[in-house]
């Protein structure tokens, strides 16, 4: 999985971080950034869980 952050869309919640800190780090921007491009099979569930719980659906997972 390659996940991608649409910062159009972020809004800085840190969601993201709290739920998998190895995968997305909040920036002094305001903006989340993914850190691990290309995360193993076991964070998968922890990168799904975090897609599913940003508000604004800025989250999606690129094309491998
Ligand atoms: S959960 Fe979504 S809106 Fe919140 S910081 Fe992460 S990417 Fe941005």
């Amino acid at each position: 999985m390659r996940p991608v952050i649409d910062h159009d869309e972020c809004i800085g919640c840190a969601q993201c971080e709290q739920v998998c800190p190895e995968v997305f780090e909040l920036r002094d921007d305001g903006l989340a950034y993914v850190i691990n491009e290309e995360p193993g099979d076991d964070l998968a569930s922890k990168v799904e869980e975090a897609i599913e719980e940003c508000p604004t659906a800025a989250i999606s997972l690129g094309e491998e």
